[in-house]
């Protein structure tokens, strides 16, 4: 008599299943036991391993995929904006249209701060506020209080007169190399503070919150909203690129805390003793915690237009963007290192002269000591030629590029219309067989996954409505993949995770639509239902309403 069937805990009816399994493109229905994904197929297939404990949802036609793996972001903790430790967002993202509204924001969290209290800001562009604010108007909207603004650029701020006298700046204050304290008519200060003479303004800020400067019991709070949030885009996994040793320990607290997403994490390079010492002890294991990746800056900013290139800016024939920081023998050192402790390496490069110099310490460690799966990769790779795809192929190293193009498309202008089908070159990726992975890079684009799909597919900017490299526009579906299987593979998940395939984690993403099957400049409106990680149910819209069980 044969044995009869497990029957499962969960099972997902009705359902527009995309696996990203390449065996089995589509199926209507799929069977979850302990964790695992245990069946997939027709409905009528599936419903045979219904007993009388499953749980069973019936997705109602909507679409069904494997959960969403951001693979290079920057989690830091969401706190309120108008709570003493939250930092007013004054972008037009937090509702600012002009002046007025500005002014308005920053009135109301001074009336609620306690006196004394620093008021911190960020994110203001003086094209929304038709110039930057000064020192006066501050001191005006906010007498009593510290204020110090940061502008959209992280390049620059203003701040006030209570803000200059606790950061114990002076008339007689002389500016630093690489940086200014503006004075206007007579030797005032104007409120504005450049580059480097922000770093007095920015100790007084703590910022980014960390543990030490905002307590504990916040920052953790702060984390935990910030992870609500991911759940509710369907992201089931990210990789934070470039954290120390005291947030990896913070997100060890978060995960024996019981945070359902996983952690890969990247350590800086500045730690690479710390990660070479702990990445395999077994006490520094916690399970969703992954150390295994030295992060190294290995180039500079695409939209800050500093990254290295071969030829010219297309806005300044002169110039050539700026020559890394880390030089090249200090990075192949990293990479031996990191190389000789099997770890991966992960280099943060946009222009492709840094791309160049990544790819020959990249080469050379290969061939001193070869290793058969290092999967080294590189991060944004922004700015490629058909010489850097040809050897990232010959190398195996993968890609993690930008998604931006729908938030910051116009600042591609910067490199030429003859660049612009190399910059995010996704389609000569797939093409060349390297590996890309889905990523946001937030705060630098939004980590809402439909949103980066959307930028995937289209390549179209939202503020000027153009498409910047047409040819390397992707499908949905491999959009989908870059976001799925194909950061799975960068974190070496692949047997894990990444498709809907028997055995894998049974982690799901219920959306209202297939992007296959909307408009392409509507996939990001397609909405996140539920997000069930391993069989459980961690967020979903009930009743108009996001719930989330964690
Ligand atoms: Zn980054």
């Amino acid at each position: 008599m044969p044995a009869a069937p497990r029957l499962a805990d969960l099972i997902i009816t009705n359902a527009n299943v995309k696996t990203m399994d390449t065996a089995l493109h589509h199926a209507e229905a799929v069977a979850v036991r302990d964790g695992r994904i245990i069946a997939v197929g027709a409905a009528i297939e599936i419903a045979k391993l219904q007993g009388p404990k499953t749980r069973r949802i019936d997705a109602q036609g909507h679409t069904l995929v494997p959960g969403f793996i951001d693979t290079h972001m920057h989690p830091r903790p969401a706190i309120d904006e108008m709570s003493p430790y939250g930092v007013l967002e004054l972008s037009a993202e937090g509702g600012i249209k002009n002046k007025a509204d500005f002014f308005a924001k920053i009135k109301a969290k001074a009336q609620r701060l306690p006196r004394g209290a620093l008021l911190l800001g960020a994110g203001y562009g003086d094209d929304i506020l038709g110039g930057h604010p000064t020192l006066t108007e501050l001191d005006a909207a906010a007498s009593g209080h510290p204020v110090i603004i940061f502008h959209s650029s992280g390049h620059r701020l203003v701040a006030n007169s209570a803000a200059f006298a606790k950061a114990g700046v002076t008339g007689l204050t002389p500016d630093p190399v690489g940086g200014q304290f503006e004075k206007g008519a007579g030797g005032v200060f104007t409120g504005a503070v450049l580059e480097t003479a922000m770093s007095p303004f920015a100790r007084l800020t703590g910022r980014p919150p960390s543990p030490g400067t905002v307590p504990e019991a916040i920052v953790t709070e702060g984390y935990r909203q910030e992870f609500r949030t991911f759940l509710s885009y369907g992201l089931t996994g990210v990789a934070d690129a470039g954290i120390t040793p005291a947030k990896a320990e913070l997100y060890r607290q978060l995960l024996r805390g019981g945070l359902p997403v996983t952690v890969y994490a990247m350590l800086l390079s500045d730690h690479l003793d710390w990660l070479i010492a702990n990445h395999a002890k077994p006490d520094w294991a916690v399970p969703g915690l992954t150390l295994r990746t030295v992060k190294t800056y290995a180039g500079n900013s695409l939209s800050g237009h500093t990254a290295w290139l071969y030829e010219p800016y297309a806005d300044d024939s002169h110039y050539f963007g700026l020559e890394p920081k880390l030089k090249a023998p200090d990075l192949l050192a990293i990479v031996q290192r990191a190389q000789a402790a099997g770890l991966q390496v992960a280099a943060h490069a946009n222009g492709d002269r840094e791309i160049d110099q990544v790819l020959d310490a990249l080469a050379k460690v290969g061939a001193e000591t070869p290793q058969a799966d290092t999967r080294h990769r590189i991060e944004h790779a922004s700015i490629t030629n058909p010489a850097i795809i040809a050897r990232a192929k010959a190398l195996k190293v993968c890609f993690a590029p930008h998604s931006y193009i729908l938030n910051h498309g116009a600042k591609l202008e910067a490199f030429g219309a003859q660049r612009f089908d190399w910059i995010e070159p996704n389609r000569h990726a797939i093409d060349a067989g390297i590996c890309i992975g889905g990523n946001s890079d937030h705060p630098v684009s939004p980590p809402r996954v439909m949103e980066r799909i959307q930028s995937l597919v289209t390549r179209r900017a939202m503020s000027n409505g153009k498409v910047y490299g047409q040819s390397q526009r992707l499908t949905p579906d491999e959009a989908l993949y870059a976001f799925t299987m194909g950061s799975a593979y960068l974190q070496f998940e692949e047997k894990v995770r990444g498709s809907i395939t028997v055995g894998k984690r049974a982690d799901f993403v219920i959306l209202a639509d297939d992007p296959a099957r909307v408009a392409p400049d509507k996939i990001a409106d397609i909405a996140v239902l539920e997000t069930i990680i391993g069989g459980k149910t961690m967020f979903e819209i009930v009743k108009g309403k996001s719930r989330f069980a964690w």
